[in-house]
């Protein structure tokens, strides 16, 4: 079952390029030596935001109707979804609000004010600030954009698995960081329905992985949220799932775990040998490999999803003692 077609991810191509970076497709020497088949990096590290997530927010945003455009765009995400969609209002001249728990870092609230966009803070606890949007879209009549499981976004998503299939036309693998699977599905159904025996594989963190667990139980589960190194991977994939489980369920061919350590590694590998500063959810392809435990038989690419993580963390992680990586920052 494809829920999204290639039909909308090239019709989101066209949509979102003018407010989009085509990112470039680096080999890696390093990678392609150790795994001995040549390894390509999908540099969504350089998308304009620090993440991918612009390419959904954007053609999200864009799909509007004229009607919705007028009364605004709400949000509750204070990460990488939020900043990108603070973006793509600016850019498309539409007013979005980005509600935030008074719990909420300085700098997280500063970075998104700086994108134009109106914070909101409200009560303490991101629960508060997801009541808030609920109020504005049922008292005020704007639009609530979700992260990932929502088709405008899976097929914006997606046109980074377009990009790849013609910068590298005979990828038998990709690798892709796995939250809420917006990415992983549009990706993989972008590249399938180009060359069908292309492998996906799907990556998460052992700690609290909400797609993985949800497709071993035949159905979207909730689990409990725990503090680790790809925040950006951390949340659920919600119980009303509509689009993304059925999509990850039918489009990967597998799904691998990885612990703290693997992702430190990760982090790590790509910041000495690749010169990239990624954070933990966008060096979890990386660091499969180098944990041995996606093993390529044939040209792979990994999807490298977003840079945003702290500066002090990621010089502690990448520079500092291997032993003193367990345990995150704030909440992407
Ligand atoms: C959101 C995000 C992901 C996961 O994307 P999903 O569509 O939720 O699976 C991966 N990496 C980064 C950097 C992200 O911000």
């Amino acid at each position: 079952m494809t829920l999204i077609g290639l039909d909308m991810v090239m019709e989101a191509r066209v949509r979102i390029a003018p407010h989009i970076l085509r990112t470039p497709l680096n080999h890696s020497a390093s990678l392609s030596v150790r795994c001995g088949a040549p390894v390509h990096l999908k540099l969504e590290t350089r998308q304009t935001t620090g993440s991918f997530k612009l390419r959904g927010a954007s053609n999200a945003v864009l799909s509007l109707s004229r009607d919705a455009r007028e009364r605004g765009l709400v949000t509750a995400s204070t990460g990488n979804h939020g900043r990108a969609l603070a973006q793509a209002a600016k850019a498309a001249g539409v007013h979005a609000v980005v509600c935030m728990s008074a719990l909420v870092p300085s700098n997280k609230v500063d970075a998104v004010r700086a994108l134009g966009a109106e914070v909101r803070i409200v009560g303490h606890s991101q629960d508060d600030a997801q009541n808030e949007v609920d109020r504005l879209v049922r008292e005020e009549g704007l639009t609530a954009v979700p992260p990932f499981d929502h088709a405008a976004v899976i097929a914006g998503q997606g046109t980074i698995g377009l990009e790849i299939v013609e910068d590298a036309p005979d990828t038998a693998l990709v690798l892709i960081p796995l939250s809420g699977g917006g990415l992983a599905a549009g990706v993989a159904a972008a590249m399938k329905n180009k060359s069908p025996h292309i492998r996906a594989v799907g990556i998460s963190m052992a700690r609290g992985a909400a797609m993985s667990e949800s497709l071993n139980a035949g159905h979207p589960v909730s689990v409990e949220e725990q503090e680790t190194l790809a925040d950006s991977l951390g949340g659920g994939i919600g119980l009303a799932n509509r689009y993304t489980f059925a999509m990850c369920r039918d489009l990967l061919d597998d799904v691998v775990l990885l612990s703290e350590d693997e992702i430190a590694a990760g982090i790590r590998h790509a910041s000495i040998e690749e010169g990239e500063i990624v954070e933990g959810a966008g060096a979890v392809g990386i660091a499969a490999l180098l944990a041995g435990k996606v093993v390529p038989r044939g040209p792979t690419v990994v999807v490298v999803s977003g840079r945003n993580i702290d500066e002090a963390r990621h010089r502690q992680i990448a520079f500092g003692a291997a032993e003193k990586t367990s345990g995150a920052g704030g909440h992407g």
